[in-house]
């Protein structure tokens, strides 16, 4: 039996106990084995609505966790490859979190407070969820801290410095940001600051530029350019559409047939799109690949179905088990809360 035909057979033995997530940046291989597949806001929907006792999660290990601290009694989450990590989520701590929230205190009398993106680890989803903040995506990030501005606060953003701009930009306060460099510095100065940057970035998406996407349009006049909001400002600026993935996904999978289309994005994504939609002319501006998303594969994910079939049978442990201790749970979990909350209104 191949990897994928034992994936399927326990897949249809544990039936309903079972369900498995999968981020738009995994491989071809891992997309064809889950239930569902969606950006990071989907995926923590979708699992939040779960009844399902085993969620193998595959994504990058802050996606795991996210799944981990809003799952419910009982559920257990498994991650395949725990290496699987995301370079921009290493980027900041709680400690750096706490330190530059102190420094932004220096240069407004508003209150601030904390939105992080999804990409982050569990402590510094805890320092938002501790400080009144919220956890934010790039999907619903402009609504996320619009709500604060609304309420007259100060918004403390972090790890991602173009998503944060980007955020600003689309907000009409692009002038009144201040950015905090890694080593807790304000690198920029505005006269009444709404959001305070952090400096983090995506290796990914920081790839792409203006002469790229230059030479895309000199190849075909009708390309239109669309980009995550991850990538630099002036990508971003220039691009016809900004959106994340799934907002990327619907604007093209929606466009007519014959329409022509560079993509700002993961290149195993834009790939799939490119097969799925064969009617349109879909390229990457890049191959810029996740590595970290291609850690996981069909053996591994194989091995964490086994285990669950072990743990039902014998009790034996489950492989890697996401744990996400309670004094960080309880906390990054109001975060989570907090931006389903403010996306429900
Ligand atoms: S694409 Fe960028 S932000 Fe997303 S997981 Fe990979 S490194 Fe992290």
């Amino acid at each position: 039996m191949t990897n994928l035909e034992k994936i399927s057979s326990i897949k249809k033995t544990l039936g309903s106990k079972l369900t498995i997530p999968a981020h738009h940046y995994e491989t071809d291989d891992i997309v064809a084995c889950a239930d569902f597949v969606g950006d990071s806001y989907k995926l923590a929907v979708d699992c939040s609505h779960t009844d399902a006792q085993y969620i193998v999660f595959c994504g990058v290990r802050f996606m795991a966790e996210s799944a981990a601290i809003l799952a419910k009694p009982g559920q257990k989450v498994l991650h395949p490859e725990p290496g699987s990590g995301c370079p921009m989520a290493d980027m900041i701590t709680a400690e750096q979190a706490h330190a530059a929230l102190k420094l932004a205190a220096t240069r407004t009398s508003r209150e601030i407070i904390p939105v992080v993106y999804m990409n982050s680890y569990a402590d510094t989803k805890a320092f938002a969820g501790e400080h009144g903040g919220a956890v934010c995506t790039s999907s619903n990030a402009a609504k996320i801290v619009q709500h604060f501005l609304d309420a007259g606060k100060a918004v403390l953003f972090a790890p991602d410095y173009n998503l944060g701009i980007n955020t600003a930009d689309l907000l009409g306060i692009g002038a009144q940001t201040i950015k905090i460099t890694r080593d807790i510095q304000l690198e920029s100065i505005a006269d009444d600051p709404r959001m305070f940057l952090w400096d983090g970035f995506c290796h990914v998406h920081k790839e792409f530029s203006l002469a790229q996407i230059s030479r895309q349009r000199a190849s075909d006049a009708k390309m239109q350019v669309i980009v995550h909001p991850e990538c630099n400002r002036e990508v971003v600026q220039t691009a016809d559409i900004s959106g994340s993935t799934s907002q990327i996904y619907a604007a093209i999978a929606q466009s007519p047939a014959g329409s022509s289309w560079a993509v700002g994005t993961e290149y195993q994504f834009v790939n799939r799109m490119a097969e799925k939609f064969p009617e349109k002319t879909i390229v990457p501006i890049t191959t810029s690949i996740c590595v970290e998303m291609s850690k996981i594969d069909q053996e591994k994910l194989l091995l964490s179905l086994e285990s669950i079939t072990n743990h039902e049978e014998s009790g034996s442990p489950l492989l890697h088990e996401v744990i996400v201790p309670h004094h960080l749970r309880d906390h990054a979990r109001m975060a989570l809360n907090r931006m389903l909350a403010i996306m429900e209104n």
